[in-house]
């Protein structure tokens, strides 16, 4: 039986998620907060930007669908 990896990656900061992770789209909405807060300052070394995710399985890469 194949387990596909599947990773969700920021493209601004590179940091990585794991498709099986449960609580995904909640650490997705709020690494997407850290790059863009509302009403709050960011931390000078966050890029600021909104995050394009990069969905990888196995070793291909492709732009996710926004
Ligand atoms: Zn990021």
């Amino acid at each position: 039986m194949i387990k596909e990896v599947h990773i969700v990656r920021c493209d601004l900061c590179g940091m990585e998620f794991h498709s099986d992770d449960l609580l995904i789209e909640n650490r997705m909405q709020r690494h997407q907060e850290r790059h863009n807060p509302i009403g709050k300052p960011a931390s000078s070394n966050i890029i600021r930007g909104k995050v394009n995710w990069l969905f990888v399985f196995s070793d291909k890469i492709k732009r996710g669908a926004q």
